[in-house]
């Protein structure tokens, strides 16, 4: 069981941003590695801290928590549980000042020598029918990524002998102090390229096209971003590749429209359909299916079609298809229709008679929502 982040941070449903920001600070220092040498236990609780951060300190990602808990981050990758240690130091940036920033340990202890650049991330998009939002897909899609060309050859960065950082002292008040920031020669990598074939940039990556599989989960909202660790630009030496952020877009649909996890379609019959009843094809996101209008079905009434919504993002269940029964009246008639509508007129069995059952439009959407 997942302990929860707000408790993770010791902060209220309710916190601002300022205090779970605050929360998060005094967190992150006090189970920082460079305090903690050795202790797993503190790097958990650090791990933990900084996921909690991630997800609490963006609205849209709070407001999905405060809704489905951690299971609106499982599965999909959006985000939250995903974190690794490079991650979390490229967060400090924000939360502790750029003075912070580069003296902070980088990532000793991790791994340790040199800062492990990472590549800059991609983005693409990738559209998608209400069909595959539904029951998932595996889109294919081509990128040009920046990779490290073969036959490039590095040599130790002047500037910082490798380390990939420069320290600086300076005098203050308190004292001596020592501030560390990344290399401006090698970017953090500690080397520069020697030698490098043509066709490469100055960093000797060169564009590479290359297939990328996308696994989509059911039930993705039009704006979402997934991650794919690792797909984006490649950096010189060992450094660790961007990822591939992909935006979600959706299609619209011709007849299907959808609302959450529910779709709803707009049926139209003819009076004598409605006083006869009918059998009618529709519309949903597994193909067409044919459903039975019984005899004196009522313009307005909806048919629910349990389960054959959107499949949720969160792994529980199905939203379900709602047909709204529309009567379409002619608006005009042949000698003999006229004569026969008119003598309904006065027919007794033609007065509407509404039961308890014959629900107004404002109570079946009351019903929908309940
Ligand atoms: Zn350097």
């Amino acid at each position: 069981m997942k302990q929860d982040y707000y408790e993770i941070l010791g902060v209220s449903k309710g916190a601002s941003q300022a205090e779970i920001k605050k929360a998060y600070r005094k967190k992150a220092l006090e189970y920082h590695p460079d305090k903690n040498p050795g202790d797993t236990k503190a790097e958990e609780m650090f791990k933990s801290a900084a996921e909690a951060y991630e997800v609490l300190s963006d609205p849209g990602k709070r407001a999905k928590y405060d809704q489905f808990g951690h299971a609106a981050f499982e599965g999909g990758g959006f985000g939250g549980g995903s974190m690794n240690m490079e991650d979390i130091f490229s967060q400090f940036g924000d939360i502790f000042g750029s003075a912070f920033g580069g003296g902070f340990g980088g990532f000793g202890g991790f791994g340790g020598g040199q800062r492990r650049v990472k590549g800059s991330n991609l983005r693409i998009r990738v559209k998608l029918s209400l069909e595959e939002i539904a029951n998932g897909v595996e889109k294919k899609v081509k990128v040009k990524r920046k990779l490290q060309a073969d036959g490039v050859t590095y040599k130790t960065c002047p500037t910082c002998n490798g380390s990939g950082q420069v320290t600086k002292i300076t005098n203050t008040i308190l004292g001596r102090m020592q501030t560390a920031t990344t290399c401006g020669t090698c970017g953090g990598v500690g080397q520069v390229i020697d030698k490098r074939p043509s066709g490469t940039d100055a960093q000797g990556l060169k564009v590479v096209e290359e297939t990328v599989s996308i696994k989509i989960p059911p039930g993705v909202e039009d704006g979402m971003q997934l991650k794919v660790s690792g797909k984006g630009n490649g950096v010189p030496g060992n450094g660790i590749p961007g990822d591939l952020l992909v935006a979600i877009e959706t299609e619209e649909h011709p007849t299907l429209k959808r609302e959450g996890d529910n779709l709803h379609y707009d049926l139209y019959i003819s009076i004598s359909e409605a006083v006869l009843g009918s059998s009618k094809e529709i519309d949903t996101v597994g193909g067409k299916v044919r459903i039975k209008l019984e005899a004196g079905i009522q313009s307005g009434k909806i048919l629910r079609l349990r389960g054959k919504g959107i499949q949720s993002l969160n792994g529980y269940g199905s939203g379900d298809l709602l047909v709204h029964v529309n009567v379409w009246t002619p608006k005009e008639l042949t000698r003999e229709q006229r004569e026969f509508f008119e003598r309904m007129q006065s027919d007794e069995n033609f007065e509407p008679k509404p039961e308890k059952s014959d629900k107004s439009f404002f109570e079946k959407v009351k019903d929908m929502f309940s």
